[in-house]
């Protein structure tokens, strides 16, 4: 429900390719990935957390296939996912082929440590032949020995030559359908390869800061580079790897693309005032309060909660709906205008009541439905506040006699 929308980059033009039925690069939304953390030969628990991830937001799920029970595990869940899945592959290249053989939707090599030629060759051409895209997953923490030696560490442009190895690989056997990433837990480091590979090449590029750590740090880190970049029009699809419940990296995917304007919004986005001096009520108990009402709700709607009634809905005049607090009193607002005065104990459960209604009716009936008078009885509150005085513990009047005497303007004072 957002009505300020400017663009945040031209985008790279990069080639698309399918991950199932989803599109990433080219014209396609950017989209939002996270990986399961059960073992993949656990059906149902990987199932129940594949649904998970669908519901906070995620496009696409990588599972790991690790073992044979892993890519026997994945036979089973590809035809009951909601979301296309990506294997990933480390070390085994005979695990590349039996999770093309189970239905995967992608999948996921590591050039660092799936190294030998014929291998790579053999998987592309299997995946070539079953039209299925590839991710070529560099990582810094596992470069390929000689290419991390050559360079003397892990330096963009090493990230960069193993990336482009692996195409040659594959570009041996005709196979070209792939997305590639090269990860660091180095946000710069991370930053300054994907730039360097966004040059040399024109494949849609999947974002993220790797081993990026548990919240609130993680999201920071992974925030900091993944939303550098697609400020830069880089990236076509993203994840964040947190230390944390897999949901948590689908919601913070989401919440980032939408707070950039990537993807339409889908959920509850709450704003909320940093508080100061002149707040009326606590205002993050209030705002904690609210969020865990609304989100329960899953509206695609923008709330705010705002500590007083001098500034805030003002300064919230663009969220559909908001609060802001007066003495005992607040005032529920949509769009800027004032459209109620509630008791202060009734303000969190005005905010649901009215969401509701906005999502029923839509904003401009709610307008219309402004109760006769709000205005006015929220003027008069403001004015209240704005003039009522606190002991003056600074001697104003003899400050002010002080300095027109000095500057020697105007009466001396009363
Ligand atoms: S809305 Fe009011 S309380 Fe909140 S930061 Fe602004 S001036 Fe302070």
């Amino acid at each position: 429900m957002s009505r300020t929308n400017v663009p945040i980059a031209t985008r790279r033009k990069s080639r698309q390719i399918m991950v199932g039925n989803v599109a990433v690069g080219g014209d396609a939304p950017v989209t939002v990935q996270s990986m399961t953390t059960t073992k993949t030969a656990d059906v149902e628990g990987t199932l129940a957390q594949i649904y998970a991830l669908a519901g906070a937001g995620a496009d696409i799920v990588r599972c790991t296939c690790n073992e044979p029970e892993a890519a026997e595990g994945l036979a089973r869940i590809v035809p009951r996912s909601p979301l296309p899945l990506v294997a990933d592959i480390h070390f085994h290249h005979e695990m590349a082929l039996a999770a093309l053989e189970a239905g995967v939707a992608c999948l996921r090599l590591n050039p660092g440590n799936l190294r030998k030629p014929e291998e790579i060759r053999l998987v592309a051409s299997e995946a070539r032949d079953r039209g299925v895209p590839i991710r070529i997953g560099v990582n810094a923490g596992s470069l390929h020995p000689e290419i991390y030696r050559r360079h003397g560490g892990a330096t963009p442009e090493a990230l960069v030559e193993s990336a482009l190895r692996e195409l040659d690989y594959f570009a041996e056997v005709g196979f070209e359908d792939v997305k590639i990433s090269v990860k660091a837990s180095n946000v710069a480091l991370m930053i300054s390869s994907y730039r360097l590979l966004a040059e040399a090449v024109d494949h849609p590029l999947h974002l993220g800061v790797t081993e990026a750590g548990p919240p609130p740090g993680g999201l920071v880190k992974a925030t900091a580079g993944i939303a550098a970049l697609l400020a830069e029009g880089i990236g076509d699809t993203i994840r964040y790897s947190l230390t944390a419940d897999p949901v948590e990296e689908a919601r913070a995917g989401r919440q980032l693309l939408e707070a950039l304007g990537l993807r339409e919004r889908k959920g509850l986005d709450l704003i909320a005032c940093p508080s100061c001096g002149r707040a009326e009520i606590d205002v993050i108990a209030v705002a904690n309060a609210a969020q865990q009402a609304l989100q329960k709700m899953d509206l695609p709607i923008q709330v705010a909660v705002m500590g007083c009634v001098v500034n805030g809905p003002g300064e919230a005049r663009e969220a559909d709906l908001g609060i802001a607090a007066g003495k005992h009193r607040g005032h529920l607002f949509i769009r800027g205008k004032i459209v109620r005065v509630v008791p202060e104990a009734d303000m969190v459960q005005a905010l649901v009541t009215e969401a509701e209604k906005i999502m029923e009716e839509g904003v401009e009936a709610r307008l219309a439905a402004a109760e006769q008078g709000a205005e006015e009885a929220a003027a008069a509150d403001r004015a209240e506040l704005m003039s009522s005085k606190r002991p003056d513990v600074n001697a104003s009047e003899q400050r002010i006699t002080s300095i027109r005497r000095r500057l020697d303007t105007g009466p001396a004072g009363p």
